[in-house]
């Protein structure tokens, strides 16, 4: 075949297959990529597609960090599974049209299967709930607030926000993903009114700030909305007091909506479940599959316990869509209009997981994480996260007392190929290293590469500094 197909097929297979002999950072610069560009695709000669298709996967390769290598410990991108992968491409050469239900029907259905069967981890009834994908986490927590508003005020769905004479405000906690100040500014609320509350020692908000900052917005005229708990925060991975914040919330009258992007897996094993306390009483949730579920990008999702409130807030008269069909047109109940069906990778590597095959992959990604603490301290570093989740965030005392930087050990770590990890900055601007257990094919081998390239790195940025 010259169409590339079986070529992509097996060029793949073969990534996916050896992925811990390649190095974790590709090697190509920008620049080099932009030369390459510009010499080999002026679209002056047509090339032949299996041309195209091995110099792009060249390219794919060498420009750009492997989140699907297993010593990959980074922000939250996942080793995708060969069957979604499979599954993928399907999508791509049969391209359903999921914005309406006439075009898509089986894969409308298919995503709603998976939907619904994950709404009963979250603990939301299938039955009376709504899920849709979403490109991503922050779509759907965009989607979070405006439900939040249209909910709390139904007349701004035609009105807007300046039919208010109270500013709506929302609560999420320092450590809460930045995502929501994009949303605020998107739904019209403006930036300005997203609280961020003070968190503990341990990175979780502090319910006693939530209170006051509550009083103090009704005090000053504003009229408190929405409050978002955490499961899982993209730095840290601390897990917000969920059942508190559900108790401040219901005492409040205020939306509770979790932000679950990544620790959602956690709902999947009865071992970790319970750090998740709380989520069944939120009016909604984000969860990406495109994380910890292990899917290709652009697999999001987002749940409401309010199952007619998505068509309240999306639905529209079009004259030129399809009459409506019994299953539900989706472009009527979400932000999106024509859709990929993002979520049919993430059935087809279920199917072949299992419910229990599920849970251990989250248990063993957590012992990993655990196993990753031992070590670490073990070798002379110090944690400065608490989670029961796999994201490790440590530091040293030659950090410490200034003889390297975290950015410096980092680069380093990453300069190798062997590894990856992240700097980062915590609340209070503690800097930080962080390591993730995001990768299903991580294991205590690629911990010892970590462990050892770090302690390589401390000897050369030490004795350099
Ligand atoms: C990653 C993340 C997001 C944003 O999700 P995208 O899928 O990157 O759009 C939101 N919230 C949390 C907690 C996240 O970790």
């Amino acid at each position: 075949m010259t169409d590339g197909m079986t070529l992509a097929a097996t060029l793949v297979s073969d990534h996916l297959a050896g992925a811990r002999a390649m190095p974790v950072v590709g090697d190509m610069r920008a620049s080099q990529i932009l030369a390459h560009l510009a010499a080999h695709y002026t679209l002056d000669t047509p090339q032949t597609p299996e041309e195209v298709i091995t110099d792009l996967f060249q390219l794919l390769r060498r420009g750009g960090i492997h989140a699907s290598h297993p010593a990959y410990f980074g922000l939250f991108n996942p080793g995708v599974p060969p069957v979604a992968a499979a599954a993928a491409t399907l999508v791509s050469a049969l391209n359903p049209q999921l914005g309406a239900a006439s075009h898509g029907r089986a894969a409308i259905l298919i995503e709603q299967h998976v939907l619904r069967c994950l709404a009963g981890s979250i603990g939301y009834d299938p039955e009376s709930s709504a899920a849709h994908f979403t490109s991503g986490g922050q779509e759907a927590n965009t989607e979070a607030v405006l439900m939040a508003l249209t909910h709390t005020f139904p007349e701004t769905r035609e009105l807007g926000i300046r039919s208010l004479d109270r500013g709506p405000v929302l609560y999420i906690s320092e450590e809460a993903h930045h995502s929501f100040d994009k949303a605020a500014q998107v739904v019209g609320l403006g930036r300005e009114a997203v609280r961020r509350i003070p968190v503990d020692g341990a990175f979780r908000m502090d319910l006693a700030a939530l209170e006051e900052a509550i009083a103090a917005d009704h005090a000053g005229g504003r009229r408190p909305m929405m409050v978002v708990g955490t499961a899982g925060s993209t730095a840290s991975g601390s897990i917000d007091d969920l059942e508190a914040v559900a108790g401040v919330c219901h005492a409040h009258g205020l939306w509770f909506h979790c932000d679950a992007a990544w620790g959602g897996a956690a709902l999947l094993s009865p071992l970790t479940r319970p750090h998740l306390a709380g989520i069944e009483q939120s009016d909604s949730v984000t969860w990406d599959a495109h994380k910890w579920l292990q899917m290709p990008l652009g697999a999001g999702m987002f749940f409401t316990r309010h199952a007619d409130l998505p068509r309240v807030a999306f639905a529209t008269d079009s004259p030129y869509m399809p009459p409506r069909h019994q299953v539900g047109d989706p472009y009527e109940t979400s932000m999106q209009w024509s859709r990929r069906g993002a979520g049919i990778p993430l059935l087809a590597f279920m199917a072949t997981m299992g419910w229990e095959g599920m849970a251990s992959m989250v248990e063993r990604m957590t012992l990993l994480g655990e196993r990753l603490v031992n070590r670490l301290v073990a070798a002379g570093f110090k944690m400065v996260n608490a989670t029961p989740l796999p994201v490790v965030c440590f530091t040293h005392p030659a950090i410490e007392r200034g003889g390297t930087t975290v950015q410096s050990l980092a680069q380093t770590v990453d300069r190798t190929g062997r590894a990856w990890i992240a700097p980062i900055e915590l609340p209070g601007g503690l800097p930080a290293l962080r390591a993730c257990i995001t990768n299903h094919l991580t294991e205590d081998r690629d911990l010892d590469v970590l462990i050892a390239t770090l302690q390589e790195a401390m000897g050369t940025s030490t004795s350099m500094g």
